[in-house]
């Protein structure tokens, strides 16, 4: 079958690229055209680009060509569920080469590649459904190409049971499949849903993970070793197992999965050679981090207690009147020994240990009583951002959390806005509509913090009840003699407007940036010029000096 860039540029013959044994439909109504591939002859792929999906011939979901997370998820749905899949919408599709050339020739190969018929099998273990060696090194090539371009990184793990030969030989074959398959479903539920786990041999596992940093990369790889506390029942034997795991970083470690996944397995000899259950870092640099991390997790666990968080607050203003509008509340924690450790370093710990929910409830909890002291003392009424974290937005009873601490501290929840991250957002993006409306329906504002830096979905972003965005200092900062900044901020200030949301700039340090921000109808302004983040008499002063106070 002859499929390229060409042959889809020129006239777009479907019916040329059609897969063997699949059927077009027409969707009537829609007047989209759509294939319909038949469960087992083809495979989407995660890293396979899905433009829609139907199952038995009802259209199940329409999914942004960027929006990636959503896209791999959906993709290995259909890959499990085994159902009818769709390759591709001819107008989105035109309209993805037109907008941006570029991604339309990586989907196009994307789309050869799919369409190759090619069973499940000869990409999965049969044991365990796990995908196999192959289909391993395709999702870290995917993941790597998409890293370059986002500049993240890449973790890759390889993971080998210790012992395993022993255990095959005293209980026999049988019970060693059996104590697989249990591990690879625990293995499986400790990882996000969007992280590949791969068997690769025997008694080998692999996994990759994404849009992590090094620390939580050595944190997961961590988790995942020490997760192994119970004992796995096979033959009817308790048995207990352990791990030793090897690891590499992109860029660290290598630019290609090949090389990614040889240091990753040069790693994990070394982990056998001193001594098994055990996680080793191919590069010096790793390791050193590891060490970082779990000393600052350690630290972390006891610093609730230890009374060693504060709060700082900054406040940010309407660029029409100069008035504080809000102060952002911006967590401290100050170690007797380590000093004050940037939350920036210590955030993502906390989130990857499990402690960031404690964490953010003490924050929500000091903040919110701290406004209610504030407006009790009749400070004229501005409002108290708090940000929450990726973690915090799996709890399905957010609302009722967020409730009871407004109940607790007394404070109205108009006096409240919550500013939630993009990425954190686009992690489970119906999940957060859902959570979103929830907090929105109590009366709190809701802020997209740090926009810009991931690949959102438009049709997603539309559906979130938001009532700002804030512009990512990262592209603050460029402006005004960066033009690819400059470009980028305004583009923002139009999405944000078209969406009626109220625009704030984050990280104004300079005259020239508040120029070009209020030349471009940018609202408000949070940063370094206005004021630094100050502790709550610093903050208190400067809200009575701006907004003023009856005597
Ligand atoms: P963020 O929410 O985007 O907060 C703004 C960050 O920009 C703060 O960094 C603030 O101090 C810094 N900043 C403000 N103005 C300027 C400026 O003009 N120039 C520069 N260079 N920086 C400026 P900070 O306090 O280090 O916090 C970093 C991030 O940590 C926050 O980014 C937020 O994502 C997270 N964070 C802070 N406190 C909390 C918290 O209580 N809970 C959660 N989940 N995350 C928090
Ligand atoms: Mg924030
Ligand atoms: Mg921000």
């Amino acid at each position: 079958m002859r499929f390229d860039f060409t042959t889809v540029l020129s006239g777009l013959d479907l019916a040329e690229i059609k897969p063997a044994g699949s059927s077009i439909f027409e969707m009537g109504a829609l007047g989209e055209v759509l294939y319909i591939v038949k469960s087992g002859q083809a495979e989407i792929r995660v890293g396979d680009l899905v433009l829609e999906t139907a199952g038995e011939g009802d259209l199940l979901g329409e999914m942004a060509i960027l929006d990636e997370q959503v896209h791999q998820r959906s993709a290995s749905a259909i890959a499990l569920t085994d159902c009818e899949v769709v390759a591709m919408n001819r107008q989105r599709f035109l309209e993805l080469l037109r907008a941006n050339p570029e991604v339309g020739l990586e989907v196009s190969k994307l789309m050869v590649r799919r369409l190759r018929s090619t069973t499940f099998l000869s990409h999965h273990d049969r044991l365990t459904q796990l995908p196999n060696r192959a289909l391993l090194s395709e999702s870290c090539d995917t993941a790597v190409k998409r890293a370059m371009r986002r500049g993240t990184t890449v973790g890759v793990l390889i993971a080998d049971v210790d012992n395993f030969g022993k255990i095959n030989e005293s209980l026999g074959y049988q019970a060693g499949d059996e104590l697989l398959l249990e591990l690879s479903k625990h293995l499986r539920g400790q990882l996000h849903e969007l992280d590949v786990l791969a068997r690769l041999g025997a008694n080998q596992f692999a996994v990759i993970l994404e849009d992590q940093t090094s620390s939580q990369i050595a944190a997961a790889a961590e988790h995942l070793r020490t997760s192994l506390v119970r004992p796995f029942s096979a033959a009817n034997h308790d048995i207990y197992v352990s791990l030793s795991i090897g690891i590499s970083c992109y860029p660290q470690d290598g630019a290609t999965a090949a090389k990614l996944i040889a240091n990753a397995s040069a790693a994990l000899y070394a982990a056998k050679e001193q001594g098994r259950n055990r996680c080793s870092y191919f590069s010096p640099e790793l390791h050193t981090l590891a060490v970082e991390t779990f000393t600052l997790q350690n630290y972390l666990r006891s610093a609730l207690e230890r009374n060693e968080f504060f709060m700082n607050y900054q406040p940010r203003a309407d660029l029409s009147s100069g008035r504080i509008t809000a102060v952002e509340a911006l967590l401290r924690w100050r170690h007797p020994e380590l000093g004050l450790v940037p939350p920036g370093k210590f955030i993502p710990i906390a989130e990857q240990a499990g402690m960031i929910d404690e964490i953010g409830e003490w924050v929500l909890r000091t903040s919110c009583a701290q406004q209610k002291t504030w407006l009790a003392s009749g400070i004229s009424p501005f409002r108290m951002a708090v940000n929450l974290s990726a973690r915090q937005l799996r709890h399905i009873d957010l609302k009722d959390r967020v409730a009871a601490i407004l109940a607790e501290t007394g404070l109205d929840a108009d006096s409240l806005e919550l500013e939630i991250t993009e990425s954190a957002v686009m992690e489970d993006p119906a999940r957060t509509v859902f959570l979103l409306k929830e907090l929105r329906s109590l009366g709190i504002g809701i802020a997209l913090d740090d926009f810009g830096t991931q690949y959102s979905s438009l049709g997603y972003l539309k559906q979130f009840p938001l009532d700002y965005m804030k512009i990512d200092q990262c592209f603050v900062r460029g402006i005004p003699t960066s033009n690819d900044d400059s470009a980028i901020t305004k583009t923002i200030i139009t999405l944000a407007k078209n969406l009626r949301l109220r625009v704030i700039a984050e990280g104004v340090e300079t005259q020239e940036q508040m120029a070009f921000l209020v030349e471009h109808g940018c609202e408000e302004v949070q940063g370094y010029l206005f004021s630094r983040p100050l502790a709550g008499d610093a903050a208190e002063a400067m809200l009575i000096a701006n907004l003023g106070k009856p005597a």
